[in-house]
């Protein structure tokens, strides 16, 4: 038996409020939306609100508290793709501010304001040691 929740919300203060269901059967589920962009099948910030701990989500009712839904889709086929996708959205944040810092530098390079450095980290592993940061900080 699919535990099924509903859920009414709006993410902006004079938005127009929105149906999602979440359909839960053991280790599947699925969430739908009304809105537009759910209706086409894109990724709407309805649903993305109400599995992230989104601020802006305007909880108009509820069938079950946010933290039951949250729990029930991690446990899922659907939380662990959330996870990988929430992971590729922290690397691309941190490739583009690493995008940004070879921006500057090559530019002060260009402009001989300071050396290339020969001994730089190379770019993944300046990566990888951001995240490893972030993650140690995630911690706390
Ligand atoms: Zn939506």
């Amino acid at each position: 038996m699919p535990d099924s929740m509903e859920y009414i919300v709006q993410t902006e203060p004079d938005g127009r409020q929105y149906h999602v269901t979440a359909l839960i059967s053991g280790e599947n589920a699925v969430m739908h939306c009304d809105c537009l962009a759910g209706k086409s099948g894109q990724i709407c910030k309805h649903r993305r609100a109400l599995l992230d701990e989104d601020e802006s989500l305007i909880l108009i009712s509820a069938s079950h508290p946010v933290e039951y839904l949250r729990a029930a889709v991690m446990r899922s086929d659907l939380g662990r793709s959330l996870d990988r996708l929430r992971y590729s959205e922290q690397l691309l944040e941190r490739a583009q501010q690493l995008n940004s810092e070879e921006k500057a530098r090559f530019a002060k390079i260009m402009n001989a304001e300071i050396k290339a450095d020969e001994d730089r980290d190379s770019l993944e592993r300046q990566l990888e040691n951001q995240l490893a940061g972030e993650l140690v900080e995630g911690d706390h």
